[in-house]
């Protein structure tokens, strides 16, 4: 499995993944910038951006890269500090490495939108859970002709390693084949979401819970890994509920997640039951909200969110 077609992307995708996941793990001072758009950034993100973005140029020179970050801040005069720490732990991996090549790799992650082949890539997805110690994942795909045909995720505070899917392959965590659970009774359901209000609104899901004769409390954590949990039989529903008009989702939010939870089996939509369409650009333009469940149980969740009026 997994073998058979992008065997080299698959490859490059596991060793980037590993690498910028120990990048982070290795980052103990964890202290946030707040970038331009008020979400906060740390020398993790831009230290994995800088490894994942080398390692896929060094491969793949040709293909583009949509990736978070750029150097933008970085390159403030005020910003002394995060510069010494990301040559810091860049050197860790490798000692010849100077600034000027880190901002260069970072910035191979610049690709403007959506062309034939392209990679996007979320560097530290859940940088809020990162910094409170708690989930966050590293996220790498391919997108061809607008599908996703390649995705991994690394989740360094799930057992298990690097979770990687090939369209049409199936999807694996380290060796293993991961499938989703065969609970087809809302009864038994468990539901996840994001850990912020901000990122997906809790009272809505309780709604759709209360509506479906959900009981189970729903189980909150950042980034990704709510894809993973879902794709490993952990959980049956993952809601993403628009928190507020014009809210665009990025495609590095959802591209890998989406891809290792269909191929194990699950059902990826927005909150109309429409298709994720990664052709946009940046953003899933053309979708509102995700819904993401072990497929037994989307309709359900599909028509109450209908029958509620949210996400509509
Ligand atoms: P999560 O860890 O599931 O909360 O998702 C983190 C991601 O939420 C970040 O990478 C952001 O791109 C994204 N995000 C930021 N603002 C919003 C919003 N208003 N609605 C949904 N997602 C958001
Ligand atoms: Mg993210």
């Amino acid at each position: 499995m997994l073998r058979n077609t992008y065997t080299k992307e698959v490859s490059v995708v596991r060793a980037a993944l590993g690498a910028a996941a120990e990048l982070c793990r290795n980052v103990q001072d964890r202290v946030a910038v707040t970038k331009g758009d008020r979400s906060p950034v740390t020398v993790a993100d831009y230290g994995s951006q800088a490894l994942v973005c080398r390692a896929v140029r060094e491969a793949f020179p040709d293909d583009p890269i949509v990736a978070e970050e750029d150097s933008t801040l970085l390159r403030m005069p005020e910003q002394s500090g995060l510069r010494e720490m990301l040559t810091k732990h860049l050197a860790n991996v490798d000692p010849d490495c100077t600034l000027t090549d880190a901002m260069r790799w970072i910035d191979y992650g610049n690709a403007g939108g959506f062309s034939d082949r392209f990679w996007t890539l979320d560097p530290i997805d859940g940088t809020k859970g990162f910094l409170r110690k708690e989930h966050f994942a590293v996220a790498l795909a391919l997108i061809v002709d607008g599908e996703v045909a390649v995705g991994g995720l690394a989740c360094p505070k799930l057992d298990g390693g690097t979770l990687v899917a090939v369209r049409g392959h199936g999807a694996a965590q380290g060796n293993g084949s991961i499938n989703v659970s065969t609970i087809d009774s809302l009864s038994d359901a468990r539901f996840c979401e994001s850990m912020e209000s901000g990122h997906s609104a809790h009272g809505d899901a309780q709604r759709v819970a209360d509506h479906l004769g959900i009981t189970t409390e729903s189980r909150r954590l950042d980034s990704q890994a709510k894809y993973a949990v879902v794709a490993r039989g952990e959980a049956e529903i993952y809601m993403r509920l628009p928190t507020r008009k014009g809210y665009v989702e990025r495609i590095w939010d959802h591209a890998a997640g989406s891809l290792i939870l269909s191929e194990a089996g699950g059902c990826v939509t927005d909150c109309r039951g429409r298709q994720l369409d990664f052709t946009c650009g940046k953003g899933l333009a053309r979708n509102r909200g995700i819904i993401a469940t072990n497929g037994h149980l989307h309709d359900q969740v599909i028509n109450a969110l209908k029958a509620l009026e949210i996400g509509q």
